[in-house]
């Protein structure tokens, strides 16, 4: 047993069910899930063959020992889409404990979701914690109408089509945002990641601290985690 073998939490998963046509719900199960600690918008990296571990945002987490994750099948299949094909309920599945500093600032005065099909995932989780009251906007691009995940509506939730625009920094140049900054939860491919960046804090004027960015893959890379 290796030194990572030590520290990973064993499941089994459950269940594999499409949420769209190209993202699929893995639920997993267990007794060892039970006290886990976590919090909204963080991420679990699951060991998906003998020698790769793969990052997968938490969409949901019951107490009472079940989590949901969402995996893209993203066309250049690597082993971590090629996992979520493959994988079937009952086998069994090991995975870190749920870690990353994407999560919610509860005292911003609104929240800004900005991402793509990947991002949703994590972005999901957050938006059901979010207190009722809550001003909270999200963009979220997408290859097509079809990858929408069912996520709960902010007041303005935004679907822009990779094909259709000039692009995610165009759409969100678009929005119109209250005058003074909130806090911005970015995630997704990593150049897109850094324009959103660039766009908040050059042209609107947010601090840095106000922009919270999860690079999740790019192109080229593998694994970027
Ligand atoms: C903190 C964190 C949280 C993440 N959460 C999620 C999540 O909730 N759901 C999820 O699906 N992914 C998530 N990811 C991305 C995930 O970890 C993998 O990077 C992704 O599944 C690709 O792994 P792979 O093994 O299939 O491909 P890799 O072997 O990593 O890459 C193979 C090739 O595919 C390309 N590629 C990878 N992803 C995409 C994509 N989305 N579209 C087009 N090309 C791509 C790569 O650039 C590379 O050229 C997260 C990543 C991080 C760092």
């Amino acid at each position: 047993m290796s030194l990572l073998d030590m520290f990973l939490v064993r499941a089994t998963v459950a269940a594999i069910e499409p949420l769209t046509p190209r993202m699929r719900r893995i639920r997993v199960i267990g007794d060892s899930l039970r006290g886990v600690d976590w919090q909204p918008g963080q991420h679990v990296r699951v060991r998906v063959d003998d020698v790769r571990l793969r990052s997968y945002s938490i969409w949901d987490f019951s107490g009472g020992g079940q989590l949901d994750l969402c995996v893209f099948d993203h066309p250049r299949a690597g082993p971590g889409a090629r996992w979520s094909r493959h994988v079937r309920a009952e086998q069994p599945v090991a995975f870190t404990r749920p870690t990353g500093r994407l999560v919610l600032r509860n005292h911003a005065p609104y929240h800004l979701f900005v991402g793509d099909e990947t991002a949703a995932a994590a972005f999901g989780a957050m938006l059901r914690a979010l207190p009722t009251d809550a001003r909270a906007q999200a963009i979220i691009e997408i290859g097509s109408p079809a990858d929408r995940l069912p996520l709960p509506r902010p007041r303005d939730l935004q679907w822009t089509h990779r094909a259709k625009t000039g692009g995610i920094v165009a759409a969100l140049r678009e929005l119109d945002l209250p005058s003074e900054p909130g806090v911005a939860y970015v995630a997704g491919e990593a150049r897109d990641c850094q324009a959103i960046r660039r766009h908040l804090i050059v042209e609107r004027g947010w601090a840095h601290s106000c922009v919270i960015v999860k690079p999740f893959w790019t192109s080229g890379k593998r694994g970027l985690d």
